[in-house]
């Protein structure tokens, strides 16, 4: 085997959730992180002050580090329960670095101009100029110190708590689903499965159980959505800021401008989707496609399957147009054992990548068992772990890039993989099923999180003045979807409110309008590598380099000379995107 399908951990530590190794490297971490916060009293000086910045990203790593190993420890052994007993040490280490962090943060906020301008231009800063001066600007636009301190221990009960109930209450839940001729119960997450059946008959069912089962508990879920919304807006009122975006906006480094701009471009398109809608529910045999045809599979994949070693080598010569170093890179990391891919019980389900700082490497993990779609995921995960390569020698602060960002160099990787497969698929049928899913993987993008974002902006304005009901909440969801979806669906989910978690996720506002982002910067960024060629492969490094260093905006205007405020590069990247629509229009002219 030139590319082992089983990842190699003992490098990093060796022994598995018993080490040693790991758990002296823990235990160090726990002294230094006493240490650190010792070394911060009531006052420090500028010395100190730097000191502490340079110790704290080394904790960072060491944090990061271990971390990492738990999660791929837990990852390739549900049933590994030490492994899972690290996870609670994991959250203890990150808590007490937050917490040293705040310190850190007061004392920047606090510095007079001529401090800070001393400050931040001393050499060893020289690395994390934005990333210093983001969190001073972050501090002063909060509360003071001690009311922020006080506001974080109020959102513990006042606040994620509620977050928190949501997730118990769904947890609970149980469904009955009529299935094979006897009545089952399910979990919301089996119901979920059932709702991306590719049997259509399933899904139908599905939605309907669906839809009751939500609507049985909305009560519930609008205290929970109310009450977490009610104190974000207090919280942003406090501060003084009337804009519910203001938050989500600084943590994506981006502006409300280049927010506005992508979405008018995608509505200024849907009309153009609106004819493969109406191609995809001719051929599913329906005057209109539900919501839950929207991303349904057309037919079952075939029987192509793909071995491992050829998924592998096939991924190589395709990255290798685009960039001879990617392709090099992605060679070392499969043939090192960087990879998990290996089809054995006792893995959990899914795929992601993670990095080891301070090895300067990624392990990758997912199940890997011939499909198309697995091919797709190694790309993906492939495209993190070179991201994380490019990033590897800044410091630790410069590679915190965030999420809008996140998803840049895996669907850069994956893209060039999509196109290269529709290429070269003999077979009529394998060539529409790999166009059809790359359309309906962009309508995910343009309207189903376009709705999403359409209704929590409606629903965080509403609930300035108000508690909304669930009859409220339903109406403000259906709406949403119905502009979202340009009015072409038979159905809608009015419950969707209740049902996505996303809405009641407290760690990150509005998580919804990053992934759209990131899908369609990618595909900007795509563009201009094809038609570059080979001598995009530095500018797209510095590109990545640059990732968490500066704003979306400078980001863009410095690796690609495009402004992201204006519609034109949104309009670019989606016209990729369409010529998939003309190609899968033409090729079911006839069905
Ligand atoms: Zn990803």
């Amino acid at each position: 085997m030139r590319y082992p399908e089983v990842w190699d951990l003992d490098s990093i530590f060796k022994g598995g959730s018993k080490s040693e190794e790991f758990i002296q490297f823990v235990r160090e971490t726990d002294y230094l992180l006493a240490d650190l916060a010792e070394s911060i009293g009531d006052e420090v000086t500028l010395d100190q002050l730097e000191n502490a910045i340079h110790s704290i990203q080394l904790q960072m790593q060491r944090t990061r580090q271990a971390s990492a190993f738990v999660s791929c420890l837990t990852a390739q052994d549900v049933k590994d329960k030490e492994a899972t007993l690290w996870l609670g040490k994991m959250t203890e280490q990150a808590t007490k670095l937050q917490n040293i962090w705040g310190m850190i943060e007061d004392f920047l906020g606090g510095l007079s101009v001529e401090q800070w301008n001393d400050f931040i231009s001393r050499p060893s800063l020289s690395g994390v100029t934005f990333n210093l001066e983001e969190r001073r600007m972050q501090v002063k636009e909060k509360l003071s110190p001690n009311e922020e301190k006080l506001a974080a221990q109020l959102a513990i009960d006042g606040y994620h708590a509620w977050g928190n109930v949501y997730n118990a209450a769904v947890g609970r839940m149980q469904i009955p689903f009529e299935e094979d001729g006897q009545e089952k119960l399910l979990s919301a997450g089996q119901l979920q499965n059932r709702l991306n059946s590719s049997d259509r008959s399933i899904r139908e069912c599905a939605a309907e159980a669906s839809e009751k089962a939500w609507q049985k508990e909305a009560d519930l879920f609008a205290s929970t959505l109310n009450h977490l919304a009610g104190f974000r807006l207090n919280l942003y009122e406090a501060r003084g800021w009337d804009n519910v975006l203001k938050e989500p906006l600084a943590i994506n480094r981006m502006k409300e401008e280049t927010l506005d701009a992508m979405w008018s471009s995608i509505t200024e398109n849907k009309p153009k989707f609106y004819r493969f809608m109406e191609r995809k529910a001719q051929l599913l045999g329906v005057n209109k496609l539900a919501l839950h045809d929207v991303h349904a599979p057309l037919s079952v994949e075939g029987d192509t399957t793909i071995s491992y070693e050829e998924a592998c080598d096939l991924i190589i010569r395709h990255f290798k147009p685009f960039s001879p170093k990617l392709a090099s890179f992605t060679e070392g990391a499969l043939r090192d054992g960087w990879i998990e891919a290996e089809d054995r019980a006792g893995k959990r389900p899914g795929g992601f990548c993670t990095s080891f700082p301070l090895s300067k490497q990624s392990r990758i993990f997912m199940t890997y068992d011939g499909t198309i779609a697995n091919v797709a995921t190694l790309a993906h995960e492939l495209g993190h772990a070179y991201h994380s390569h490019c990033l590897k020698d800044m410091d630790p602060l410069a590679q915190r890039y965030a999420m809008n960002v996140a998803e840049t160099a895996s669907t850069f990787a994956e893209t060039i993989i999509a196109d290269a497969l529709v290429k070269e698929a003999q077979a009529e049928d394998v060539k529409l099923s790999l166009l059809e899913n790359k359309v309906s993987r962009s309508l995910a993008f343009f309207m189903n999180i376009h709705a999403r974002f359409l209704f929590e902006t409606r629903f965080y304005e509403a609930r300035k003045e108000k508690l909304l009901s669930v009859v409220e909440l339903n109406s403000l969801m259906e709406e949403a979807q119905k502009e979202a979806y340009g009015n072409q669906l038979a159905t809608y989910s009015p419950t969707f409110w209740a049902s996505k978690l996303h809405f009641h996720i407290t760690g990150v506002p509005f998580y919804n309008f990053p992934y759209t982002f990131g899908f369609l910067f990618s595909l900007g960024i795509y563009k201009k590598a094809r038609e570059a060629g080979r001598s995009f492969e530095d500018d797209y490094i510095a590109l990545l380099q640059d990732t968490a260093s500066m704003t979306v905006e400078d980001l863009a205007k410095k690796h690609l000379g495009v402004d992201l405020t204006s519609k034109e590069f949104w309009q670019e990247a989606i016209d990729l995107i369409l010529v998939d629509v003309d190609e899968f229009m033409e090729l079911t002219r006839d069905k």
